[in-house]
């Protein structure tokens, strides 16, 4: 593949360093958009991912109109196992169960970790687990887990660990992400919206914003990360709050990060830390920087701050929940609570 790369590489340089007519430019624009369209298409080889082989019209965050890469994703696929999330009895190891991410740390969600939440809250409300028999309070069906992770908890799931399992989720539900072929940046950043996404690892996997950790908390509920850092919604499948080392990564040049996906505006996703386990020192507010011949990306956050990342440098592009709907401003429905 470097060899293709290589070459439409060349390509499109020479096209840039012509001292452009008009039907040049458009050559070289055309030929710019190509190698983005086959680099992502190289990029999620290998997974159920569907790049579409042509570009799409797309209105950006910031009604810029453009052209973006349609890529469409199944919900719970994954590139690896999904799960465990709860523990079911306060004996069961990490082995058992997910992670939970508080105070900018990974937490165990396991037994012992459910047997202290009281202690660990300095709250004495918390009481997950029978104190008899040591069984944890689980949601153990569909509607359990849609009335325990909606932002107004039913009150009857109180102290219960909320676990959504793959089963849930409408397997034919996909979603189609729009990504600016080319970023268009701005010039003050956007917050990331607490219901809108990150972005796009490479095995269709959403990278999502925060998980609403004090809601959570405040209804006495626990909602584990598995190790991958990613738990189900019904509504909206898979998808990460934090990066563990699950994604799939592309190997990057000299010392670098690898790269693990596409963020919504574009721009490209590469893992916190480079390869001598030192965080890159020049990222900027957006945890993006220039790097050599990688140009503006960004490095995802600690797994432990629920923040991937904070905010984006160029317009964002859409995330389409179904067929009905166009990446157009009037159009930007808010997903369902993730
Ligand atoms: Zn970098
Ligand atoms: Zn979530």
């Amino acid at each position: 593949m470097k060899n293709r790369y290589a070459l439409l590489t060349s390509t499109v340089l020479a096209l840039a360093l012509l001292s452009c007519t008009e039907t040049q430019h458009s050559e070289s624009v055309e030929n710019t958009q190509n190698f983005h369209l086959a680099q992502a298409t190289d990029l999620f080889a290998g997974s159920s991912v569907k790049v579409k082989q042509s570009l799409v019209d797309c209105t950006l965050s910031n009604g810029t109109k453009t052209s973006c890469i349609s890529i469409t994703t199944t919900p719970t696929e994954a590139t690896h196992e999904l799960g465990p999330w709860c523990p079911r009895n306060i004996s069961d190891g990490a082995d058992k169960s997910g992670i939970w991410l508080d105070g900018g740390k990974v937490h165990n969600a396991d037994g012992q970790f459910i047997a202290n939440l009281a202690k660990f809250y300095k709250d004495s409300k918390w009481q997950l687990f029978n104190p008899e028999t040591g069984a944890v309070n689980v949601t153990n069906s569909k509607e359990a887990c849609l009335a325990a992770a909606r932002p107004d908890v039913d009150p009857k799931y109180q102290n219960h660990c909320v676990e959504c399992l793959p089963s849930y989720v409408d397997s034919r539900k996909a979603v189609t992400y729009l990504i600016p072929v080319n970023p268009v940046p701005l010039t003050n950043s956007q917050r990331v919206h607490p219901h809108g996404g990150i972005g796009l690892a490479f095995s269709g996997v959403k990278f999502d914003a925060p998980a609403p950790v004090d809601a959570i908390l405040g209804a006495y509920t626990l909602a584990p990360f598995d190790d991958c850092g990613g738990h189900i919604n019904p509504h909206a499948g898979y998808h990460y709050h934090a990066v563990t080392g699950c994604a799939t990564e592309k190997d990057s040049i000299e010392n670098h990060a690898p790269m693990i996906g596409y963020a919504l505006d574009g721009y490209k996703l590469y893992s916190q830390l480079n390869k001598d386990s030192k965080e890159p020192d020049d990222l900027d507010a957006c945890r993006g920087h220039e790097f050599s011949s990688l140009g503006y990306h960004y490095h995802v956050n600690d797994p432990g701050k629920n923040q991937i990342l904070g905010c984006f440098r160029a317009e964002q592009g859409c995330a389409l929940e179904d067929s009905s709907q166009t990446c157009e401003v009037t159009d930007r429905r808010p997903p369902p609570p993730a």
